[in-house]
This record gives C-alpha cells, sequence and structure tokens, in this order.
C-alpha cells in the first residue's frame, strides 16, 4: 500500500492535499475519505497514492470510507475536466457529484478537562474561580455544564445545549478558559441507505395463530421470503402457545397494524402508533416481529402513462430518427446528434425507445430532463417501460432518497437513469447513450459553484465513456445548432407533428395599435377575450402565458417617484396580494404592503404592472363561469401540485390555465385549442445577448402547447414589439430563420458560439471592497494585454446589488478557449495574491445570464 494519498476537499482551494494513509486500511482512487483539516473533520475523495513524502508534516487519514472507489476512473476524469474547464475547485466538483451528504453526520462534541473538573471542585466547596463570576447566571449556566460533561464521556453539542441552556458564546468562553474540550467528531453512518423495517413473521400454526382471537387473518402475503431462515438462522425458539393468550393490548395494536400494512412497516411509523418503545422490543425478543434493515424504495408518479411505451406506431421520421441513434449507439463510439423535432413531434417516445433497446442490450442510458420538465406524465411513462430497473432523480427527493437512489444504480440495480442536471453524475457503468430533453433549457446550467453546463458535461461524459449523446429540442441552443452545422452532431430533423397534425395558426396582436383604438393600457387584449369566451362556448380549453408572477411587480410613489426595492437587491418588490405582502424575487426578502411611501410619507402608493396572479384574477372576473387555475412557482410548491393541475386539466376539470413559463414546457395536453401570450417579450427589454434566443423558444415552446389533440390550434401573440425578428420567426415556425439571423448578429458581436465568454464578478456586502477588489483587477487586465482576449470593464452588473453584495464584473471573449482559460487562471493567482478571497471573485465560464 502506498503510503500517501492526495485528497481533494470540498473547500475553495484549487489544489489537492497529501495526507498520510494509515496502516491496514484499504485505499483506492476514487474512494472517500475522513481527513482533519484546519479544526474540522471533512470528507474527500482520493485523487492519487504515492510514496513522495511532502516536505511539511502530514497528517493521516482518519477513516477510509470506501474500498472499492466511490467514483469511477471515468467520473474521476471528469470531475477533473469539469475542475479545469469551468475553473472549479477540485473537491467542490466531487462534492456535487456525490450525492452522499446523508451518510456524513456532522458533530461537534465537548469533554470535560482536569481544570474543568478543578473548578467544578472548587465551586462545590464554595469561594471559586467559577463562584467570582461577574454575572451569577451565567456563573449557573456554567456550573450546570461543567457538572453535566462531569459526569459523562462526550457529549454532542446540541445535547449539551438543549441540556443545560447553554449560549455558544459562554461556551467558547469555557474553551478559552481551558475548562473544556471541543473535537470535531464528524462521521459516517450507513442510515441513508437503508430504513428499519418491522416484518410480522410467519409463526407456527400449530397453537392458533396469535391474531386469529382479533378475527385477523396471516397468511404470509406480503412477506419477505427471507424470515424462516432468518428465524433459523438466529436460532429463535419458536414462543409456546400460551404466550399468545398473553399478549397485551398495545401488542396486538402492533400486530393488527402490520398484519393490514400486509406484513410489513417502517419502524418510524409504528412509532406513531403511541405505544411504549419496549412493546416492540418484547415482539421481537418474542419471535412475533423481526426488524431489518431494507433498501428505501421510492415513491412512484399517481398519473396514468400515456402508453408512450407500448409499441406505438411511428412516423417515418420517429422511426428514422430512431434507427440512427440505434446505429450509432451499436458502434460503441463517441458520437453525437442534435434531435431537432417540432413540437409535438413525439420526441419523447423516441428518446423513451431508444433507451430500451440499450437496456435490452445489457447497457445503461441516462435521460436528463429539465428540472420542470420532470413531470408526474414523464415518470410515469418511465416506470411503466422500464419498472424497478428506473432511478429517477430530481430536486424535491430528500438526501436520504437522493444517497439511497446513488447506491442503487451503483450496484447495477438502476439501469435506465432519469432526471435532472445532476443526474449527469450517476455512478452508472457500461453507459451506451446519454439522451438531453429540451437542450436548451437554462436549468442545465448551475448557477453555483462549481458553475457547469449539464449539457456539455454530458457530451465530454458520452466521449469518455465511448457512449452516443443526443440533445433534443425544438428550439435548439444557437451553440448545438452551430455545432451541428459544423459536423459535429449529425443533424437529425423531425420536421411534422404526429398523425400529421398541424402547427397552430400564429397570429400576432400588436399592443401599440389596441392602445390606439381603445385608449387605455389593456392587459388582455379584445382580440384574445373573444377567442376565449368562443372556447368557453365551444367546451375547448385554453392556456394564457404571462411570464411573470405575483400581483404587481411594481410600487411606486406618484409624489417622490421612488420604487420600492428590496432591502438587500436593487430589484424592485413584487406585490403578492393573496399573501398580502412584498417579495423579492431574487433573494426571498419579504415586507408589509405599503400604506404610505418609506421615503416621503406620501399616501399616493401606486401598484404597477400585472403578474399572473393578477391575470387570474382578471380572468375570473371577465368569465365569471370559467373554471380556472394558475401554475406558476406561487401555486406549485411540489411535484405534487404540478400533478394535481396537470391532471385536472387532462380530465377536462378546468378550462383555462394561466402561468408563468411552467405552463409552456413539455405538457401533452390534448384539449388545449388556444393559447394566447399576454407578456413573453419583456425578456427583449433586458440587457443581455440572449435575450432574442431565450423570446424565440419561449413563444415557440409555449404556441407548442396548442393544437395537439384533434382539433387544431391558434395562438395569439401580443407584444409591443411586432416586428422584432424572434417575435416574427415564431410566428412563422421558422427556426432556421431565426437562426441565421441571430448567428449573424452573435458573429458581429463576438459572441458565442463565435466566442468563448466568461462573466468575472467581483461581490462583497461592502461597496468598497467591491470598488476597491474590481479596480485591482481591472488594472491586472490593462497591464497584462492578453492577445486574442477582449476584457470589457469593471462595470456595475445589471443587477448592482443582489443578496446584500454590490457587485461588479468583467466579461471576457475570446476565440479561443484555451486563450480565455490561461488568463482566467493567471487573473486567479493575482487576486489571491491581492488577498482577494475566492469566493468573492465568481468566474463563470459559458455564462448564461450576465445580470
Ligand atoms: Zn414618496
Ligand atoms: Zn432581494
Amino acid at each position: 500500500m502506498p503510503e500517501f494519498c492526495d485528497v481533494a476537499l470540498p473547500v475553495p482551494l484549487h489544489m489537492v492535499l497529501t495526507y498520510r494513509v494509515p496502516e491496514e486500511a484499504i485505499a483506492v482512487v476514487g474512494s472517500r475519505v475522513i481527513v482533519p483539516f484546519r479544526r474540522q473533520r471533512l470528507p474527500g475523495v482520493i485523487t492519487e497514492l504515492h510514496d513522495r513524502a511532502p516536505k511539511v508534516k502530514t497528517k493521516t487519514v482518519l477513516q477510509v470510507l470506501d474500498e472499492t472507489p466511490a467514483l469511477s476512473e471515468e467520473l474521476l476524469w471528469l470531475g477533473k475536466w469539469i475542475s479545469d474547464y469551468y475553473l472549479a475547485p477540485i473537491g467542490e466538483v466531487f462534492r456535487s457529484m456525490l450525492p452522499l451528504n446523508a451518510e456524513f453526520r456532522r458533530a461537534i462534541v465537548y469533554r470535560i478537562s482536569e481544570e474543568g473538573r478543578m473548578a467544578l471542585h472548587l465551586a462545590g466547596s464554595g469561594g471559586s474561580s467559577l463562584r467570582s463570576h461577574k454575572n451569577p447566571e451565567e456563573q449557573d449556566i456554567e456550573y450546570r455544564a461543567l457538572n453535566y460533561l462531569a459526569m459523562r464521556d462526550e457529549v454532542r453539542e446540541g445535547t449539551l445545549r438543549s441540556a443545560t441552556g447553554i449560549p455558544p458564546q459562554l461556551l467558547a468562553g469555557m474553551i478559552r478558559k481551558k475548562w473544556i474540550e471541543r473535537e470535531d467528531a464528524s462521521h459516517v453512518t450507513d442510515a441513508a441507505r437503508t430504513r428499519k423495517v418491522a416484518v410480522l413473521l410467519n409463526r407456527p400454526s400449530s397453537g392458533g395463530c396469535p391474531l386469529k382471537a382479533d378475527g385477523g387473518s396471516l397468511d404470509g402475503r406480503g412477506r419477505p421470503p427471507l424470515h424462516d431462515q432468518v428465524n433459523v438462522a438466529a436460532g429463535v425458539k419458536a414462543p409456546e402457545a400460551p404466550l399468545q393468550s398473553r399478549l397485551n393490548a398495545n401488542q396486538r395494536l402492533i400486530l393488527g397494524a402490520l398484519t393490514t400494512a400486509g406484513g410489513k412497516l417502517e419502524l418510524k411509523t409504528l412509532r406513531e402508533l403511541d405505544v411504549p418503545r419496549s412493546t416492540l422490543a418484547t415482539l421481537v425478543r418474542g419471535g412475533f416481529v423481526e426488524l431489518i434493515n431494507e433498501s428505501v424504495p421510492f415513491s412512484k408518479s399517481t398519473v396514468t402513462p400515456r402508453g408512450l411505451g407500448k409499441g406505438m406506431e411511428f412516423h417515418s421520421a420517429q422511426q428514422a430518427a430512431l434507427d440512427r441513434i440505434r446505429v450509432l449507439v451499436d458502434a460503441k463510439k463517441f458520437a453525437g446528434i442534435l434531435l431537432h423535432g417540432v413540437t409535438g413531434s413525439g420526441k419523447t417516445a423516441v428518446y423513451l425507445a431508444a433507451m430500451k433497446s440499450v437496456l435490452d442490450a445489457g447497457r445503461t442510458a441516462i435521460l436528463l430532463v429539465p428540472e420542470i420538465g420532470l413531470t408526474p406524465a414523464v415518470a410515469a411513462d418511465v416506470h411503466e417501460i422500464f419498472g424497478d430497473e428506473v432511478a429517477i432523480l430530481h430536486s424535491g427527493l430528500s438526501d436520504k432518497e437522493r444517497a439511497e437512489q446513488w447506491h442503487r444504480i451503483r450496484r447495477g440495480e438502476a439501469r435506465a437513469i432519469v432526471g435532472t442536471r445532476s443526474a449527469v453524475f450517476a455512478p452508472v457503468s457500461n453507459l451506451a447513450l446519454i439522451i438531453i430533453d429540451e437542450e436548451q433549457d437554462s436549468s442545465y446550467k448551475q448557477e453555483e459553484t462549481p458553475r457547469y453546463h449539464a449539457r456539455d458535461v454530458a457530451v465530454m461524459r458520452a466521449k469518455v465513456s465511448d457512449a452516443v449523446v443526443v440533445l433534443g429540442s425544438a428550439t435548439p441552443s444557437l451553440e448545438s445548432y452551430f455545432n451541428a452545422k459544423k459536423h459535429r452532431y449529425a443533424l437529425v430533423e423531425m420536421p411534422d407533428r404526429v398523425e400529421k397534425r398541424p402547427l397552430p395558426v400564429v397570429e400576432v396582436i400588436d399592443m401599440r395599435q389596441e392602445f390606439q383604438e381603445t385608449g387605455n393600457e389593456q392587459v388582455i387584449s379584445r382580440k384574445v377575450m373573444e377567442e376565449i369566451r368562443l372556447r368557453l362556448e365551444r367546451k375547448e380549453q385554453a392556456m394564457v402565458l404571462l411570464n411573470r408572477r405575483g400581483y404587481s411587480p411594481v410600487v411606486l410613489c406618484r409624489t417622490c417617484g421612488k420604487k420600492l426595492e428590496c432591502s438587500n437587491c436593487a430589484i424592485a418588490l413584487t406585490h403578492h396580494k393573496s399573501r398580502r405582502r412584498m417579495e423579492c424575487h431574487y433573494c426571498g426578502f419579504m415586507s408589509p404592503v405599503p400604506k404610505h411611501c418609506a421615503s416621503c410619507g406620501s399616501e399616493y402608493v401606486y401598484f404597477l404592472g400585472t403578474g399572473s396572479e393578477k391575470l387570474e384574477e382578471l380572468l375570473h372576473g371577465y368569465f365569471p363561469q370559467a373554471r380556472i387555475a394558475r401554475l406558476d412557482r406561487d401555486t406549485v410548491r411540489s411535484h405534487a401540485d404540478f400533478e394535481r393541475v396537470l391532471n385536472a386539466l387532462n380530465a377536462g376539470e378546468l378550462d383555462l390555465l394561466v402561468g408563468t413559463q411552467m405552463i409552456a414546457k413539455g405538457h401533452d395536453i390534448h384539449g388545449v385549442t388556444l393559447v394566447g401570450v399576454v407578456g413573453a417579450d419583456m425578456a427583449l427589454g433586458l440587457p443581455d445577448f440572449r435575450a432574442a434566443e431565450r423570446t424565440f423558444q419561449l413563444l415557440t415552446q409555449v404556441a407548442g402547447r396548442a393544437g395537439r389533440g384533434e382539433i387544431p390550434g391558434k395562438v395569439l401573440l401580443q407584444t409591443y414589439f411586432p416586428d422584432h425578428y424572434s417575435v416574427q420567426y415564431a410566428a412563422h415556425h421558422d427556426f432556421a430563420g431565426f437562426y441565421e439571423k441571430e448567428l449573424r448578429f452573435r458573429s458581429w458581436m463576438h459572441y458565442p458560439p463565435y466566442s468563448s465568454l466568461a462573466n468575472v464578478m467581483v461581490r462583497s456586502t461592502k461597496l468598497d471592497e467591491t470598488l476597491r477588489w474590481s479596480g485591482v483587477l481591472g488594472r491586472w487586465f490593462e497591464r497584462n494585454r492578453h492577445e486574442g482576449v477582449r476584457v470589457l470593464g469593471p462595470a456595475a452588473a445589471p443587477i448592482e446589488r443582489l443578496k446584500r453584495d454590490y457587485r461588479y464584473h468583467f466579461i471576457l471573449k475570446s476565440p479561443s478557449r484555451q486563450k480565455l482559460n490561461t488568463v482566467l487562471r493567471a487573473m486567479l493567482v493575482e487576486a489571491e495574491k491581492e488577498k482577494i478571497p475566492r469566493t468573492n471573485v465568481i468566474v463563470d465560464v459559458d455564462a448564461l445570464w450576465l445580470m
């Protein structure tokens, strides 16, 4: 065994640290370890084993957690690539790749020292240092804490604080006085992998089943097959018949609950029965019940599958796309495909069929879906097709559930992985296919360290695994479309909807003209009103999109002109009427609804503009008979809410659905024949070079919700920019036209895909620090002119203050990614030299947002 190992720790350091491998430990590259770091214990990942003794004193690894690598060679390579490409600290990259937080328990313990015992002793016998404390109340607490510790070996911080009521500053003081010692006792638990389950044992029937007396029946249904063996193995003697008659009420309650549940219940559930813990222990000793550790099962969707897996007839373009994927997968070499299919062309069915053939061949497939795209319908479909071989990973999972899914995948029990962004790191082996649905979706970009883009990571993972990567979309990103045009990916088109259904007719409504004709600013145009009325009459369904949540987005004082802003961000607060408060959509700050202006005291406070909450209210007013629901982040808190609304729409229990972009993504509701867009071009006013692309994508996506059933659909786009090319091309379903125009613009402006881009953000809660640091870096960029790299800035970020931080930024552009990253690396070295903390300089490579 090599003597040393290099460990990547989840700290903002661009380096690994060397530790000594404990004797007799089995450590491998890719195993997780617990190591001492400063005054803490931290989990890390071994990146190398070697015998090169470092010059400084080396600490020893405290614990090796895995005897087989937690990160395979392939994933280690991928992590290093991410660290390099996105300039992210390697340990932080590995941490996001391993969703095993649930297995690492943070724990701080305290012990009493000799000095502490002495102080306690003296206090007991009168006038001591403890007694001379200036604050008698604090003195009492200290005495209590010492007393508590003196009777115990070591006590966890939480226990000590709740038992003695000692506040942190007194604890710190006692450490300074050396009365107590503090130690980081963080450790690993395997609790995350399993749950404790009570199982009813199949009792010999000679004396009659104990539950017969209760009128229950016990036929052993639903019990795991192991019981008898376990019973024998554990040498449990079958209890004598008379014992059964001696069962008390509590014991019967437990056995009854177990029988009703089919013989098995989670311990957690049994404890809700309000029966003393000893009762269960008695039943276990008596051989009635056994406690086992079981893998945590995962909840399944309650939505009816759409039957996408059931040998459905493919139209020719679907079949051609599927054949193309299969041929490339069989070649077992890297290949990329851009699958460009119009909305409603049946892309999901192709993905699932391709995954099915991969699984049939004994290999593994990953399907990445956008945060909002992991709909219950998708989950239901994949469960129907892949059964227990699927693992679904989404942001709604607890740490424990996530860890369990990770272990299932690693054990090879799940070979069809469906999940959001981080599922790209699923620990699969024999990977054949990665599919990225709606590859342009911004939820694939992680907006915190490490700031990776899951689509681009998926492409690299496919490369290192000799797998095939499929990027699917109705509105591919400029970058991916460009790559396909340059033949880096094969371009596969699906230009028609299933069953030759027509794409919806799109009509653009000029809101400037509407204003001239009606003389006032309407939220909903006359045309949209009329068409909704028509749909309601015909018992068809309609959707109305307004991509802004809340009631009013701006509150303004008419006397002094001040807007009500968040106290942490340079952002206007949004009025949420039903919650009766103002909210910041960036940091969550809340405040009461103002009656007076905070600056001048004036009563003339005006609520301006319309959000989805107000739109819903307006529609209720216009169409009191209609059944209306709203879908946005205020009404949808969980996947279950989402599921409920979509089910209701699907079942025809709703007439109108109002919402933000949440209603635009991927839902396949057949009754919707009208889509009204009352505000989707607001993004065009933002200072962001991707604004046109985003608007085009959103308009196309939402238009795609119309006419997916028998009746053709209609889309009405209300806009103040009727001539803008993104509106015009979306209205004509002209993808190629939009891409060509947008690519020309990007080329002139040296924006991606013609250039690599990075956003460097300098932030601090103190404005003078932000100014000083951005000045330091600005002068460094000036002094070191880097050939082939353009640097813009420093400039105040479009959102100057966010979550208490003042923000200044630089934008770097270069046709050479290598040159760009070289400059960024050198800049980080300079920042360190200038003592600018690493966490105050954010480097965002391939940034999606420059705000
Ligand atoms: Zn005012
Ligand atoms: Zn805020």
